[in-house]
């Protein structure tokens, strides 16, 4: 007969992890870039006595457990503070991306019933545009001190962050809960249909930051000082805000500056170790280091996903630079990285050229988490790294369900991922394309992905895109989008000759197009919605 364990049931709750912090790493620091330009520090320490103090304000508000409460903000102390004391709290804390369209904004506002809306100066507009159309926010915060908090007309129930903490005690007891309570909030970023709410518990955010600390994944510890350049508004800056302090991790928040240079300086300054960002982050930040020829000097790993890190960008990081990529996946529905790649042991002796091509990949499933690719039927697919299909997942910190989303998007207890996959015999995972991103050509199908990355390995290629244009006898072929390097040349010709020495004859595109930027999302991605709406016509 099965019995039950003779263990403590204390619940993984978020405030424990704050609380954690302050008493086992109370001096270790968090750097946060303030929205006004200085920088700001303080402890792991002061940072819990201010969450408490914020959750004493949100009760003098009226808030209760189980309300949400929105932010529009960048990645700063005060936005971690909300963090913890808003979850902490058992209220809900839902982070808003900015880069939304506004209409997207106020339907996520009203659905998830946020009661405040903490922000950050730079969204003042916003806010103005927005807030009338929003009855349930009873306050807009601004995330700043009273000089620094912009008048906003028509606005009437504004507050400012620091006069609503200022009376406030720094004592609070943390309430206990259920761990599967809910802790957080984020929606899809759809480009079809209305957003969808992925409701994070503080269980499933609890094991996931345990488990990106791990040395195969990000390797977090109190040696290290991390820089999360993704963005807190989305994915919960994939956990990092809740790992760092778990870790006893110095971190490093670069609030609205993320352009190379900025970033670049931040990390030489703070002796930043390790980083996280998507792809068009490390784009950027490369072609600022390399125009000035610059080395890291601390700077040893970057974690990449949320789209495709191309090969050469990785080898560069390699080879030129000494940081050693470590290539996720993951998306709004799984919390934050399901799977990532690290090599290992038995790779030391395989050259350079045969490890870049291991981390192009998106890695292995981390524990707690099942991946697997099927066929249109539904029938689980070879790990032959080969047969791709459509990737499931589930796990500890996958959704079940949307927010007040009615049925469950689950197939057999599984969540379909709308993304193409291979899996080899090692468990290796390899994003091929987004289902309706890959370009299906007399019956083939030819990966977007795999010929951007082929692309940017030309040294006069800053980004490329591949769409599929619809053709009379092909059904579909690859059209290329490039964004040359600043001083940079390179003719049609040319590029179609470099790709046809490096991918099947019948993937090379059929046309180039060179454009001065591509149209990015408010996720760092490329919104090939948009390239397809002006360019998806028809090859003769
Ligand atoms: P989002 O929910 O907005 O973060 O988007 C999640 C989607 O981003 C996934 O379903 C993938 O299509 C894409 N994605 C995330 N990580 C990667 C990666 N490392 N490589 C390729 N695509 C990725």
């Amino acid at each position: 007969m099965l019995q039950t364990g003779l263990m403590m049931d204390r619940p993984l709750l978020l405030s424990g992890i704050i609380e954690h912090a302050a008493a086992q790493f109370g001096d270790v620091e968090v750097v946060a870039r303030e929205t006004h330009g200085p920088l700001f520090r303080y402890t792991y320490a002061q940072c819990a006595a201010r969450s408490r103090r914020l959750a004493n304000a949100l009760a003098g508000l009226g808030l209760k457990p189980g309300d949400a409460v929105g932010s529009i903000a960048w990645n700063n102390q005060r936005h971690l503070e909300a963090y913890y004391a808003v979850s902490g709290s058992g209220m809900v804390m839902h982070t808003c991306n900015p880069r939304l369209h506004p209409q997207q904004l106020i339907y996520i506002i009203n659905h998830a019933e946020d009661q405040v809306v903490l922000f950050d100066a730079t969204f003042a507009p916003l806010v103005k545009g927005i807030a009338a159309h929003c009855p349930k926010v009873r306050a807009w915060v601004c995330l700043a001190d009273s000089e620094h908090t912009p008048l906003i007309e028509g606005v009437a129930n504004l507050a400012v962050y620091e006069e609503l903490l200022a009376p406030c005690s720094d004592r609070f007891a943390w309430p206990e809960f259920d761990e599967r309570t809910a802790a957080a909030l984020c929606y899809t970023s759809g480009t079809t249909g209305n957003p969808k709410g992925a409701l994070y518990s503080h269980r499933s955010i609890v094991l996931n930051a345990m488990t990106i600390c791990i040395p195969g994944a990000l390797n977090l510890s109190s040696l290290q000082t991390v820089l999360p350049v993704v963005p807190m508004f989305h994915i919960n800056a994939w956990c990092i805000p809740y790992a760092a302090p778990m870790a006893g991790t110095k971190l490093v928040l670069p609030g609205p500056k993320l352009d190379g240079a900025s970033l670049y300086e931040l990390m030489e300054s703070e002796r930043v170790t390790i980083s996280a960002g998507v792809p068009t982050i490390w784009q950027g930040m490369v072609a600022h280091v390399e125009q000035h020829g610059l080395q890291f000097s601390t700077m040893r790993m970057t974690a990449t996903g949320g789209s495709a890190m191309p090969l050469s960008l990785i080898a560069k990081f390699a080879d030129v630079y000494n940081v050693e990529v470590r290539h996720g996946w993951g998306m709004t529905e799984t919390t934050a990285v399901a799977t990532m790649g690290s090599l290992q042991g038995k790779h030391a002796d395989w050259t350079p050229q045969q490890k870049h091509a291991l981390v192009a990949k998106q890695g292995k499933s981390t524990f707690g988490v099942e991946i697997k690719v099927v066929d249109e039927s539904g029938a689980t697919l070879a790990r032959d790294g080969v047969a791709q299909g459509e990737l499931m997942v589930r796990g500890q910190w996958i959704v079940s369900a949307y927010y007040k989303g009615g049925q469950s998007p689950l197939v057999d207890g599984w969540f379909p991922t709308g993304d193409i996959a291979t899996i080899d015999a090692e468990g290796v995972m390899q994003i091929r394309d987004r289902a309706k991103d890959v370009i299906k050509t007399g019956g083939e199908w030819i990966s977007s992905i795999d010929l951007e990355s082929a692309a940017a390995a030309h040294p006069a290629v800053a980004m490329a895109a591949v769409i599929g244009v619809k053709h009379p006898k092909w059904d579909e072929r690859p059209l290329m989008f490039v964004v040359r390097k600043p001083g940079q040349d390179v003719t049609r010709e040319e590029l179609l000759v470099f790709l046809a020495e490096r991918v099947a004859k019948w993937w090379v595109p059929d046309d180039v197009v060179f454009l001065d930027a591509l149209p990015v999302g408010g996720t760092g991605k490329v919104q090939k919605a948009d390239l397809r709406k002006q360019y998806g016509g028809v090859f003769s």
